[in-house]
């Protein structure tokens, strides 16, 4: 029987287009984000939960997957996904804009974490794929606190996977490169902006397919639990 899996951030980009990638393949679904409106107009049927969660506040995402797990039985599988990126030199982004992605990328991150490990470890099985960045080991000019934040994930994850592996559960990291999401949509500095823009342009435009992610974020979960593909990082073709 399929287990629950939890996706955080899936009303658009890579969370969307997982969501669709597992229910097409009928796994029982936590569907979490703000905007859940945009995760209800995916229009998926079968075994779906949506509920609202700002990862950024753990009562919250807690109460939303305790609520699936009465239904659904234990998470097998939690996606981190939810994330920001807002572009800036350091010595003129909004201290407000660092904030944003610290908490939602790095503090989200552990928050669902601690949600779910206690569980996994008791019952020795349980899987964490957390959504990190080719900026998560590489620095990208207008991206100080960004790299800073997936650097983060990148040093967490490797840190609770050690912790974890003993008790039979898997904590994986997928660092994607560019990909045509919602991402860039909340970038508030033009000239940034701008700049990503040509960055892009300079690959010939071509950018990773959010579907693409999704499948390797399924292919490396449903490796059998004894395996564990611990990072992937996964970029166009033509990206430099
Ligand atoms: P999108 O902007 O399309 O999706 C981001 C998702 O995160 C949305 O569903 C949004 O949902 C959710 N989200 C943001 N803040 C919060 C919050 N506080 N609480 C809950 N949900 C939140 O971007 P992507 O799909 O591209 O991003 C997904 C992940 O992939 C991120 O971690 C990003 O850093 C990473 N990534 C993206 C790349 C790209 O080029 N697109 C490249 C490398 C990594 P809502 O607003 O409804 O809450």
């Amino acid at each position: 029987m399929k287990k629950l899996i939890v996706i955080t951030g899936a009303s658009s980009g890579f969370g969307a287009a997982m969501a669709r990638l597992f229910n097409e393949n009928d796994y029982p679904l936590l569907l979490l984000g703000r905007r859940t409106e945009k995760i209800e107009a995916l229009n998926l049927s079968g075994e779906i939960m949506i509920r609202h969660a700002d990862v950024t506040d753990q009562d919250e995402l807690s109460k939303a997957i305790h609520e699936a797990e009465a239904k659904y039985g234990a998470t097998d599988l939690l996606i981190n996904n939810a994330g920001v990126m807002l572009l800036g030199n350091v010595w003129k982004q909004s201290s407000k804009e660092w904030q944003t992605m610290l908490d939602t990328n790095v503090m989200g991150v552990l928050n669902g974490m601690q949600i779910v490990l206690p569980e996994m470890k008791e019952n020795h099985h349980g899987t964490i794929i957390n959504i990190s960045s080719i900026a998560g080991f590489k620095a990208f000019q207008n991206h100080a606190a960004y790299v800073a934040s997936k650097f983060g994930v990148h040093g967490l994850s490797e840190t609770v996977r050690q912790e974890v592996s003993g008790e039979n559960v898997r904590v994986m990291l997928v660092a994607p490169g560019a990909a045509e999401t919602e991402l860039l949509t909340h970038v508030t500095d033009d000239k940034a902006l701008s700049e990503y823009e040509e960055w892009k342009q300079s690959m010939g435009g071509i950018t990773l397919d959010p579907k693409h992610v999704a499948e390797t974020v399924k292919f490396m979960y449903e490796m059998p639990q004894e395996v564990n593909i611990r990072e992937v990082d996964i970029a166009a073709t033509a990206q430099d």
